[in-house]
């Protein structure tokens, strides 16, 4: 049994059955046992592989799309470049080789990474050895613009599940039954903040909620709204829905998300629907299909220069990885973009409705 488990079903005991919400955050983020705070998951060593360690071609083309939106808000002389969850640094130090020839850029961008695992500082303090680091978007410095990517952050955000049963809800949990963690149903109640999803489930039905998305994007809207900047926010997911999308992938496979807490990593889609209507007052682009985003920002061109340096083994996985980033039934259509932006200003390329 795991140290992780032990002590979730010691809590359990002593207070009875916790939301899905806790038991992800327990399982992500606990201080000593918890899936992000003890391991680098990425890469094919890893459990999970992320777009930008697919390809340079990803992160290269996000920078070009955030370069275009500062030069489109006259180029200020200072701002704040910012990436929550930037795994092991790949998508920023692509993302600067690849602004590396926009006058002025470089000397304007001030580098701020947020990131709750010291294992994954570590692997970003390697490549990215000048940024700034917080534990919390909120302590990002205000008052200048503010220029943010995040890639597979927001999925890794706490969500709560609620089964439809009549006009109230149940909460899914996490129990015990005996030495084994189980899911469980809280008893119908009705709720004032599901009210709107009435119209559009039916009895038995699940919807998710994130409780910390609506807050992390109105800090990010608020201060492109007051200050100027773009945010690009790419991850898995749709509008609204209904379904669970809670799942745990260890060693490139799905596994049940209660056998090994801690020791798997914990996803669930992204709603885009409550994403756009906390950006107010920014201004929302988007959701567009990921392989559509890179399409207008001309990945196959890129894909062709990149081509024409390689031959045998490493052609194939240049093909395979173009394919793979932007293919409909690769990671094309289920991930997603949607980009924040100043309402007097354009969104960043690629993002545009
Ligand atoms: N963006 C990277 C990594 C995605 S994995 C890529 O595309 O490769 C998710 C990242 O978010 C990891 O760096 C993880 O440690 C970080 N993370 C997850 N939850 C977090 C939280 N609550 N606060 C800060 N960082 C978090």
């Amino acid at each position: 049994m795991t140290a992780l488990r032990e002590i979730l079903l010691r809590r359990i005991a002593a207070t009875g059955p916790m939301s899905v919400a806790d038991y992800m955050t327990e399982c992500l983020l606990h201080p000593v046992h918890g899936y992000y705070t003890t391991r680098d998951p990425l890469g094919a060593g890893g459990d999970f592989t992320t777009a930008p360690e697919i390809s340079q071609m990803f992160g290269e083309l996000i920078g070009l799309s955030l370069a275009q939106a500062w030069l489109d808000q006259g180029a200020p002389s200072a701002f704040v470049l910012a990436e929550p969850g930037p795994g092991r640094g790949t998508l920023m130090a692509d993302i600067l080789r690849a602004t590396a020839h926009v006058p002025g850029l470089h000397d304007a961008a001030r580098l701020h990474l947020v990131e709750a695992s010291p294992a994954l500082r570590a692997a970003q303090a390697r490549v990215l050895p000048h940024a700034t680091w917080h534990d919390r978007l909120d302590q990002l410095p205000e008052e200048l613009p503010l220029f943010l990517i995040a890639n597979e952050f927001f999925d890794a955000l706490p969500i709560r599940q609620f089964i439809r049963d009549g006009n109230g809800w149940r909460e899914r949990v996490v129990g015990r039954d005996e030495d084994e963690l189980v899911f469980g149903l809280t008893s119908p109640l009705p709720l004032a903040d599901l009210e709107h999803r009435l119209d559009d489930t039916q009895d038995g039905d699940m919807v998710e909620v994130s409780p910390a998305l609506p807050a992390l994007i109105g800090e990010i809207g608020g201060r492109i709204a007051a200050s100027g900047g773009a945010a690009l926010i790419v991850d898995y997911g749709g509008r609204g829905g209904t379904g669970d999308s809670f799942q745990a992938v260890r060693n490139h496979r799905k596994v049940d998300p209660l056998t090994e807490p801690g020791e798997a990593d914990l996803t669930a889609h992204v709603d885009f629907e409550t994403l756009a209507r906390a950006s107010v007052p920014a201004a929302c682009a988007g959701p567009v299909p990921q392989g559509v985003f890179l399409e207008r920002l001309g990945i196959t061109e890129r894909a062709r220069a990149l081509a024409s340096r390689l031959d045998g083994a490493a052609l194939d996985r240049h093909v395979a990885a173009h394919r793979r980033l932007t293919h409909p039934e690769e990671m094309g259509d289920l991930f997603k973009v949607a980009a924040l932006h100043p309402c007097n200003a354009p969104p960043p390329p690629g993002t545009e409705p």
